[in-house]
C-alpha cells in the first residue's frame, strides 16, 4: 500500500527521501494502531490515501510526510515535538497548522457562514501547502463519506461545497475543485444525481462515438499543417452541468449533448495556429471565442475557448492550450511549484510575476507565500467567535469594545465587561484569531470616550461618537502615522519653495501630469490642487508654480481603492507587470463594506511611466480611485 505511494512519488521527484517517508508511514501506522475508521477500515489508510492525492499533485517530501502524520496529534498521545524530533521542523509546523485548521474549524457554528470561514482559514495559515494538504484530507473524507449516517453525511458534503470547493478553485486546484463539488452533490442532491447518472448512462456511447469521429476530423486536418497535438473528450462534471441549468434555465439534454474537447500542444504559437485551423474546418459561433492567454484568470488559469459548428451541426466547446497550461488548469498552485525553476516562456512568467513578486521565490521560497498571500485574499483581519459560533471578523489589534460593536451597535453601547476563553479581560484587550468572546451588558452602561482612544474598526469609532453625540466634533483618523505620508517631493519642483513639505489637496485628487497649482501654506509647507479644481476660486492669496518633474528616481506609494472582488489584486499585478515594471511591495486589504484598498510601491524613473501605470489601473473593472503619495 504504501508502495503505491512511494512508486507514484519516483514518477515525479528523484532526490526524494524515500526511506523518510517509509519512516513517516510506520510512525503513523504504530500510532493509529487499533484505530478504525466508521467504515470499519484500518485507520491508516486515510493518512495514506490523503497523502496519495498529494503525490498526484507532485507535492515535495515534506507536504507527503505531514499528510501521513496530519491526524496524528489529533487523535494519539504523540506531540508536535516528537514529529520535530524525527521529521524535522518544517514538517511539524505543517503538521501543527492543519490541526489549528481542525480546532478552528470545530468552533464555528455552521457552514452559514461560508465566506468568513473560508477567510479564517486561509488567514490563520502560515503556510499554503498546509491548505492544499486540507482539501487532500476533506476530498478522501468524501471518497468515503458512505459511510457516515445521513445526518452527518450532509453536513460534511455542504462543508465541501461551501468551503472547501471553493478554497480549490482560488488556488487554482481545478481537478480537487470538480472531484469535491461532484462528489458533494451527489449527498445534497441525491435524487438529482441518481437521474444525472442514468441519463449519462444511456447516452455515454453514442457521446463516445461522436466525440472519437471529431478528434479523428480535427487530427486529420492539423496533421496537414504539421500540427500534432494531444486531443481529448473533456468529462463533463455532473455539478457544473446542474449549475448551468439552474442558471441558464436550459434542459440536460441541451448541455450534456454539447460536445467538448481539449487540445493540448507544446507551445503558444501553436496555440493560436491550432485556433486558426479549427476555426477554417468548422464555422466558430458568434462571440464565443475567449483568449484567457493574453488575459489570464485570476487564479493563473490560461486557455483559448471557442465554441464551434460542428459536421453535424452540433456545438463544439474547444479548449486550446500548452501542457503547461493544463497543468496549471488542473493543479493551479502545486503545478506551480513544479515551474518555480523553469524560466522559458517569457511571457508565461511575466503574467506570472505577480504571483512571483508574492512569492518572492528566490529568498523565501513558498514559506512566506501565504504569508504574502493572505493579505491578498483577505486583508489583515482576525477572525473571533461569539459564544454560539458565529464567526466576526475585525481589523487587526482589536478590542472587546470593536467585536461588541460588530455584534450589534447596542450591544456595543452597554458592554462594560468582557470575557475571552473564559477569562475575564480589559476593555483594550487585544483579540486574536480563534479567541471566544462573551460580551458583559448592563442597561444602564452608556459608552466612554476614553474608548475612542483604542478601538480599531471606523464602525465601533463611529456608532461610540454618535452614542456620545460627537458627530461635529472631528474625529481621530484611522490611519497610522506611516500611511499619512507627504507627497515625495522629487515628483514636484516647487518655486521659491526649499525643501517644503507638499501635500496634495482632498478635493481633486491630482494624478502626476495633471495640471497643478500650488499653495503656500507656510514656510515649509504647500498643498497642490487641480489647475481645475472648483475650490481653487475660494483661494486666492500665496500661489506659488509648481511643476512636474520629468526625471527621477524614487519609490512611488500607490494606493488603490476598488469594489473587492475576487482577483482584483491580481488584476492590478498582472497589470503592472505586463508593462515590464517591477514591484517592489504589494499588500492589499479590505477595509469593509466590499472595498478594498492595495498599496503598491514602484520605483518609477519618469514621469511618463508612473502615468502609464496609474492610467491602466484605473482601466481595471472596480477600480475606483487611486491616490500617490
Ligand atoms: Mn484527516
Amino acid at each position: 500500500m504504501i508502495d503505491e505511494l512511494i512508486d507514484e512519488i519516483k514518477t515525479y521527484n528523484k532526490k526524494s527521501n524515500l526511506e523518510l517517508i517509509r519512516r513517516a508511514y510506520e510512525f503513523a501506522r504504530e500510532a493509529h494502531k487499533g484505530q478504525k475508521r466508521i467504515s470499519g477500515e484500518e485507520f491508516i489508510e486515510h493518512p495514506l490515501e490523503t497523502a496519495k492525492i498529494l503525490a498526484k499533485l507532485r507535492l515535495d517530501d515534506n507536504s507527503i510526510i505531514a499528510a501521513l502524520l496530519h491526524d496524528v496529534v489529533e487523535d494519539t498521545t504523540i506531540s508536535l515535538k516528537d514529529i520535530e524530533e524525527k521529521f524535522g521542523k518544517e514538517v511539524a509546523e505543517l503538521v501543527d497548522g492543519i490541526t489549528k485548521i481542525t480546532e478552528l474549524k470545530a468552533k464555528t457554528s455552521s457552514t452559514k457562514q461560508a465566506e468568513s470561514v473560508r477567510k479564517m482559514l486561509v488567514a490563520s495559515t502560515k503556510d499554503l501547502r498546509v491548505i492544499i494538504i486540507k482539501l487532500a484530507d476533506k476530498l478522501h473524507n468524501m471518497r468515503t463519506l458512505e459511510a457516515l449516517n445521513e445526518e452527518r453525511k450532509k453536513k460534511v458534503a455542504k462543508e465541501a461545497m461551501e468551503i472547501y470547493a471553493p478554497l480549490a478553485y482560488r488556488l487554482g486546484l481545478a481537478s480537487i475543485k470538480w472531484e469535491l463539488e461532484d462528489l458533494a452533490f451527489r449527498y445534497l442532491e441525491p435524487e438529482i444525481y441518481k437521474k444525472f447518472k442514468e441519463k449519462v448512462n444511456r447516452k455515454r456511447k453514442q457521446r463516445e462515438k461522436d466525440v472519437e469521429n471529431l478528434i479523428d476530423v480535427l487530427k486529420e486536418e492539423l496533421g496537414k499543417h504539421n500540427l500534432n497535438p494531444e486531443i481529448s473528450g473533456r468529462p463533463k462534471h455532473f455539478y457544473s452541468i446542474y449549475k448551468k441549468m439552474k442558471k441558464k434555465n436550459y434542459g440536460f439534454d441541451d448541455i450534456y449533448d454539447l460536445l467538448a474537447l481539449r487540445v493540448v500542444t507544446d507551445n503558444v504559437e501553436n496555440c493560436y495556429n491550432i485556433i486558426g485551423v479549427i476555426h477554417n474546418l468548422w464555422q466558430p459561433l458568434h462571440k464565443h471565442f475567449s483568449d484567457y492567454i493574453a488575459n489570464p484568470k485570476p487564479n493563473m488559469y490560461q486557455s483559448l475557448h471557442t465554441v464551434v459548428v460542428g459536421p453535424r451541426k452540433q456545438s463544439i466547446e474547444i479548449q486550446v492550450r500548452t501542457k503547461k497550461m493544463d497543468e496549471i488548469a488542473e493543479e493551479g498552485i502545486a503545478a506551480h511549484w513544479r515551474y518555480k525553476d523553469v524560466i522559458s516562456e517569457k511571457k508565461f512568467d511575466r503574467q506570472l510575476s505577480w504571483l512571483k513578486e508574492i512569492l518572492n521565490l528566490e529568498k523565501d521560497k513558498a514559506k512566506d507565500f501565504l504569508e504574502k498571500l493572505k493579505i491578498d485574499l483577505f486583508g489583515d483581519n482576525i477572525f473571533c467567535y461569539t459564544p454560539k459560533g458565529d464567526l466576526i471578523e475585525l481589523p487587526k489589534d482589536s478590542t472587546p469594545v470593536d467585536f461588541a460593536y460588530a455584534v450589534h451597535s447596542d450591544i456595543g453601547n452597554k458592554c462594560m465587561g468582557a470575557r475571552v476563553n473564559g477569562n475575564f479581560v480589559s476593555l483594550r484587550y487585544g483579540l486574536k484569531t480563534g479567541d471566544i468572546i462573551e460580551i458583559l451588558t448592563s442597561t444602564k452602561h452608556v459608552p466612554s470616550r476614553d474608548w475612542l482612544s483604542f478601538v480599531r474598526s471606523a464602525k465601533a469609532a463611529e456608532r461610540i461618537r454618535r452614542a456620545l453625540s460627537l458627530t461635529g466634533i472631528p474625529g481621530r483618523r484611522f490611519f497610522t502615522k506611516e500611511e499619512e505620508k507627504k507627497v515625495n517631493d522629487s515628483l514636484l519642483s516647487v518655486e521659491k519653495l526649499n525643501k517644503a513639505e507638499i501635500k496634495f489637496a482632498k478635493c481633486c485628487n491630482v494624478m502626476p501630469g495633471d495640471d497643478i497649482i500650488g499653495f503656500k501654506l507656510s514656510d515649509k509647507k504647500a498643498v497642490v490642487h487641480k489647475a481645475d479644481c472648483v475650490n481653487l476660486i475660494k483661494i486666492k492669496r500665496n500661489k506659488i508654480k509648481v511643476k512636474w518633474v520629468e526625471n527621477f528616481n524614487v519609490d512611488v506609494r500607490l494606493k488603490v481603492s476598488a469594489l473587492d472582488r475576487v482577483g482584483l489584486f491580481a488584476d492590478i499585478l498582472n497589470t503592472v507587470a505586463s508593462t515590464g515594471t517591477n514591484i517592489k511591495v504589494a499588500k492589499a486589504k479590505s477595509i469593509g463594506n466590499d472595498n478594498a484598498e492595495c498599496e503598491l510601491i514602484i520605483n518609477f524613473t519618469n514621469l511618463k511611466n508612473l502615468r502609464e501605470i496609474i492610467d491602466r489601473i484605473y482601466r481595471i473593472a472596480d477600480v475606483r480611485k487611486i491616490r500617490i503619495e
